[in-house]
């Protein structure tokens, strides 16, 4: 008998017999967040009041402290995993494996004694993801569309510094993105030796930290409170100040803008301003990518998942079309 795995009307996603991933789930005793983005840790309250246990990388730990603040995760038994590292849970195995999405980000294996295995990618871009063998995988399906292919004959990377640097001629460039793509952003620029300093928003300062232990090298960074960074930015001296999506109406309005977004398809750099771009910077996989884990985990069933924002009735039509395997979307609409 093959291990279970289905997604609730929640958004829980159900593997094996125990393990709720990215949900709150009244039925299963272990919750797991697959990364700290807030369409992950969905409910998390309630499992911390319910659940056995949490559980979660040591990074994505860091990452929710910083999110919902240091006392949340003390309301229940949250407990971290290693990439790697296996943790018995009654019968059934659960191993964590990186994803490459933001810092922390964990793909879910859960074996059973018989050798059954049941996969979850969480968020991830095939790039840099280990590929899990699996007999049913849940997947992910953001970008799950045909439509979505992001097939540039160019360097997203270079193009980025490229921009940063001609905005740098002229003052100060805000970037504008989310949590995790944002400090991805400062280590593409801290490796390519853009000199300007770095500039962040309070929230978006405290995740950096946090990436920055955790491994990622991203230079010098200065809080925006602080009295060097309102100098630069009145001034408008060339500095890149990083602020969060939530507050491109609110910030830099007449400056030179640069916001990063995965849902860019027809050109690598889009001017939407005078002064402002969009550059597709995605930290998820397009449609290529997606059926691309598919094959290379070959299988036997997939569960695409549809309470997330993307497009996972087609991507389970496509699997089934390219692999004759079963493939459904959950929760059904
Ligand atoms: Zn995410």
């Amino acid at each position: 008998m093959s291990l279970k795995a289905s997604v609730t009307q929640h958004g829980a996603v159900q593997l094996g017999k125990y393990v709720a991933c990215d949900a709150f789930d009244e039925t299963r005793p272990l919750r797991i967040v697959s990364h700290a983005h807030a369409d992950h840790t969905v409910g998390l309250q309630q499992s911390l009041r319910t659940c056995e246990k949490i559980l979660m990388t040591p990074a994505t730990r860091d990452l929710v402290d910083v999110l919902m603040g240091p006392l949340f995760l003390m309301g229940g038994n949250a407990e971290t995993l290693d990439y790697g590292k296996a943790l018995q849970n009654e019968e059934e195995r659960i191993t964590f494996f990186r994803a490459d999405h933001i810092m922390g980000a964990a793909q879910v294996l859960v074996e059973d004694v018989e050798g059954n295995r049941v996969g979850y990618t969480g968020d991830f871009r095939i790039d840099d993801t280990p590929v899990l063998e699996t007999d049913t995988l849940v997947m992910e399906a953001t970008y799950g569309n045909p439509a979505c292919k992001r097939s540039f004959d160019v360097d997203v990377r270079d193009l980025l510094v490229s921009i940063v640097r001609k905005g740098l001629e002229n003052g100060t460039v805000y970037v504008f993105g989310y949590h995790g793509k944002l400090q991805e952003v400062m280590q593409i620029l801290h490796t390519a030796d853009v000199k300007a300093p770095f500039i962040a928003s309070e929230k978006v300062f405290h995740v950096s930290k946090i990436c920055e232990k955790h491994g990622m090298r991203i230079g010098r960074l200065i809080l925006s409170e602080e009295w060097e960074a309102r100098k630069l930015l009145e001034k408008n001296s060339p500095c890149v100040a990083f602020y969060h999506m939530n507050t491109m109406n609110k910030v830099g309005l007449d400056s030179f803008r640069v916001s990063v977004s995965g849902w860019e398809f027809g050109s690598p750099c889009r001017q939407t301003g005078n002064k402002e771009y969009v550059i597709a910077l995605s930290d998820h996989s397009d449609f290529d990518g997606l059926i691309e884990y598919v094959r290379r985990s070959k299988p036997k069933s997939v569960i695409t998942d549809s309470y997330r924002v993307g497009h996972a009735e087609t991507l389970a039509r496509e699997i089934h079309k390219r692999f004759g395997v079963p493939a459904v979307a959950l929760p059904k609409k």
